[in-house]
């Protein structure tokens, strides 16, 4: 579903991207991990198209993604759940929602998508005429999570959905994402500073690392790996 090939990104004259070769197949679940400033927020927007590539290939379900502006990128399918969620706080929870059906898919399976996030996030059925600004943290990152499926989305990427919650609400929110694409059969790159939990929840993952892909593997590989096993997961 997604090809990238020797990707290199940054901004201005600072390279971040180094040559990042990945691949995310139909219905597969894979996980970016690794540490601060390695660049995994940059690979997001450079598939979602607000950083430019320098050289390299992004092709989605067989299209060269350079010839699509970013503008365009959401109605192909490609949902971007970013870091810090960026909601507008001052919308209720139904406007956000709103907001992420503004695809042709969108608008098409809007009653479909409502149902089915409200079934994954009950809580915001119950918070749907509220603020979003004026929401807890994990409620916050489930309306993001449901923006991004309101668009109907081929593949659903979340930058550090876990960032600034407690264990338990972030275990919350990777639980409902196994569900997501148990249930769903959805697409999913996740990038996530949580390694054990990100590993756990994916099928294959990769590990970056100043702007390129140092390791990959399926979650057990990784989570087998002496080098994962004590940089990342503290053994
Ligand atoms: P984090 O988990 O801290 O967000 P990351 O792996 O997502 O880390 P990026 O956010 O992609 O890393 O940042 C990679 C590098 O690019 C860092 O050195 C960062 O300082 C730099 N950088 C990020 N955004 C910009 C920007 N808008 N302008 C210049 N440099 C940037």
């Amino acid at each position: 579903m997604l090809e990238i090939e020797e990707l290199h990104a940054g901004y201005g004259g600072t390279p971040v991207l180094k040559g990042v070769s990945l691949r995310v197949g139909q219905g597969e679940f894979v996980a970016v991990v690794g540490p601060n400033g390695a660049g995994k927020t940059t690979l997001f927007k450079a598939i979602s198209g607000t950083v430019a590539t320098r050289s390299g290939r992004i092709r989605f379900q067989g299209t060269d993604l350079a010839a699509v502006p970013a503008s365009r990128r959401a109605h192909l399918g490609i949902a971007h759940v970013p870091e810090g969620r960026q909601l507008f706080p001052s919308l209720t929870v139904m406007e956000n929602l709103e907001m992420g059906a503004s695809t042709e898919a969108g608008r098409r399976d809007w009653a479909r998508n409502l149902d089915r996030v409200l079934a994954w996030f009950p809580i915001l059925a119950e918070r749907r005429s509220q603020l979003a600004g004026t929401l807890s943290g994990g409620q916050q990152q489930m309306v993001a999570v449901a923006r991004g499926l309101a668009s109907s989305p081929h593949l659903l990427m979340l930058d550090e959905p876990s960032m600034g919650l407690a264990p338990a609400v972030a275990e919350f929110i990777f639980e409902r994402l196994a569900e997501i694409h148990r249930e769903a059969g959805l697409t999913i790159l996740l990038v996530e500073q949580r390694v054990a939990e990100a590993l756990e929840s994916a099928d294959r993952g990769y590990v970056l690392e100043a702007g390129r892909i140092a390791l990959e593997g399926t979650h057990a590989e990784l989570r087998r790996d002496d080098r994962v096993r004590q940089a990342y997961l503290g053994m």
